[in-house]
């Protein structure tokens, strides 16, 4: 893509969509125009940023106006956070600043609001510094044309395509470099691209190996799921009874003590009898413990049982052991300091 500068820029200045934000370059215009355009499509930003910089040409005067104004011109644009944000980063930097707009990445992340990407638009696009800007458009593009298929859900991977998107930048024309990628992002390169109207077409490694639908790609969120167990210590003497996993499951090989879902209606002491046919009396109480696995997060109650003999009639995956054995063998991490706090009694 860097030896094809100066061709996709010519392509950008032919190609451009007409904004009223592209014909004012100065850092409030460029401030105003990416805080409407979070989350938001251009056309429908486009008579609120006409209104707004009819109403509130200047910071100066923005920041003069109450809030209440402001957010009367916001109103149907939704997340009105973003225009407190205005209103209140307009206060800043007239009280804070004498009212010169900030053009360093230190002093913009002291106005509220701003993120990596409108920081670098802002610096790039105003004020024409070598600095990228990422956002979904550049995200889709650089993971199509480089083919690749780290998980953007990661900060990793955003971390290295700032990187990257940081290399192409020209030294002279980063402000129209950074917008041509945006644009090529929203209006080519789109979810569903028009390959055949791209200017890279040609060195596209995603359309090359077929691999534009799997690209970006982006993990699944997955959803914690929350497990609350009662885990029985149950001893007779000195011998207490664990399980070892079995193959094959989560825990495999490691050893547990039993354990048994928790309700309001938990009698566990029943449950010991019915599950294991023992007979167990509570004695006390551990403190909770609580611990991560996989997508699970298991709370684990546990609770010091005796009992009248030793059970041998049980599934082979049960033993009844000493203490001293029992801390040699490999424990699930949440059952280990179980096992500790028992230790330490
Ligand atoms: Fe995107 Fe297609 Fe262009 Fe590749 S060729 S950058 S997938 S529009």
């Amino acid at each position: 893509m860097q030896r094809s500068q100066k061709k996709l820029i010519q392509w950008f200045l032919e190609n451009q969509r007409a904004f009223p934000w592209r014909q004012d370059r100065s850092p409030y215009s460029i401030w105003v125009s990416e805080m409407m355009l979070q989350q938001t499509q251009a056309s429908v930003v486009i008579p609120y940023f006409i209104r707004w910089m009819d109403r509130f040409p200047t910071i100066d005067i923005l920041a003069e106006t109450s809030i209440e104004q402001v957010i009367k011109l916001w109103e149907g644009l939704g997340y009105y956070s973003r225009a407190r944000y205005l209103h209140a980063g307009a206060k800043y930097i007239v009280e804070e600043l004498n009212g010169k707009f900030p053009d360093t990445k230190e002093e913009l992340k002291k106005i509220k609001g701003l993120g990596p990407y409108t920081i670098g638009a802002i610096l790039s696009l105003a004020y024409n510094q070598k600095e990228p800007a990422v956002d979904g458009n550049v995200i889709r593009v650089l993971t199509r044309f480089y083919g690749i298929a780290d998980d953007i859900a990661k900060q990793t991977t955003i971390k290295k395509l700032n990187l990257l998107a940081d290399s192409l930048l020209p030294d002279d024309q980063s402000a129209l470099f950074n917008e041509m990628l945006i644009e090529l992002g929203a209006t080519v390169c789109k979810k569903v691209p028009n390959c055949n109207a791209c200017p890279v077409q040609s060195h596209c490694k995603a359309y090359a190996q077929n691999l534009i639908a799997a690209l970006p790609y982006k993990s699944k969120k997955v959803m914690t799921e929350h497990l609350y167990r009662v885990v029985a210590i149950i001893h007779y003497k000195d011998h207490f009874l664990v399980k070892r996993g079995e193959k094959d499951q989560i825990m495999s090989d490691l050893y547990q003590f039993p354990y048994f879902s928790k309700t309001d209606e938990s009698d566990i002491t029943k449950q010991i009898l019915a599950e294991l046919n023992i007979d167990a009396t509570w004695l006390s109480d551990l403190p909770d413990v609580t611990h991560t696995f996989t997508r699970y997060k298991a709370h684990l109650f546990p609770a010091v049982f005796s009992c009248d003999r030793l059970n041998h009639n049980l599934p082979s995956s049960y033993e009844w052991l000493t203490l001293s054995e029992l801390t040699g063998r490999p424990f699930s991490s949440g059952h280990k300091r179980i096992l500790s706090s028992i230790i330490n009694q």
